[in-house]
């Protein structure tokens, strides 16, 4: 997976190689038996939600990557869905918020968490779209589900000196990679790779249906 399906495409950060090694996909990507968990597409995670592929996933997280490194880093990730993004995040050192709307999503991905070394993350059950200032300010933000803009209480909870946002922004069907980079009050925005994902759905995001 990491040679064939990263190294290949250009994922070149060896701290974010070295985390995709060492995460293991299949404690939180199998379950169901839908497939093979180091497979090049994206699987079910329950509740109607997907995870991308592996290279998105790697691709979000080189471009979120902290200019100090991710070491102590405070990070938030919204849409827990597996947990697996998060155990990425966690594995290269972050301190990790992440927000996952649907409850019993929320708590399997704890317990993943938790059984596979990395009960430190702090799961939370509510609506990302608001954020979680009491984890904040953050060095980085990965929003990993699509929606029209960037939520404002994100770009507000961005930390003021290079802190850096990554989500799909665009229409239900397809979406382009955003990347916001914050430095003060102003926010200097980068649209990058065509991709799709499942909806944001909350008070900054879309309805739902
Ligand atoms: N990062 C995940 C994949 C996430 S799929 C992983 O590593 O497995 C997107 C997730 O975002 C879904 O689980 C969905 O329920 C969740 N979601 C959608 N809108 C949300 C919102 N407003 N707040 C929190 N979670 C949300």
């Amino acid at each position: 997976m990491v040679s064939e399906q990263l190294e290949a495409r250009g994922i070149g950060d060896p701290q974010v190689l070295a985390a995709f090694m060492a995460v293991e996909r299949h404690r939180f990507v199998a379950d169901g038996g839908e497939g093979d968990p180091y497979g090049d597409h994206a699987m079910p995670v329950g509740q109607g939600q997907t995870i991308s592929q592996p290279y998105v996933v790697a691709r979000m997280t080189e471009l979120a990557a902290p200019a100090s490194g991710w070491a102590g880093a405070r990070v938030l990730e919204v849409g827990t869905g597996s947990g697996y993004g998060a155990a990425i995040l966690a594995q290269l050192g972050a301190e990790v918020t992440t927000i996952e709307r649907h409850a019993p999503l929320a708590e399997l991905a704890r317990d993943r968490l938790q059984d596979a070394g990395y009960g430190r993350v702090n799961v939370i059950v509510g609506d990302g779209t608001e954020g979680w200032p009491a984890g904040g300010p953050y060095r980085s933000i990965l929003v990993t589900a699509g929606g029209p803009s960037v939520p404002p209480p994100l770009l507000e909870q961005l930390d003021s000196e290079g802190g850096r946002l990554v989500m799909p922004v665009g229409s239900r069907e397809h979406q382009v990679l955003t990347v916001v980079e914050r430095r003060g009050e102003a926010w200097t925005t980068s649209e990058l790779d065509p991709v799709v994902f499942v909806p944001l759905i909350g008070r900054h995001g879309v309805s739902e249906g």
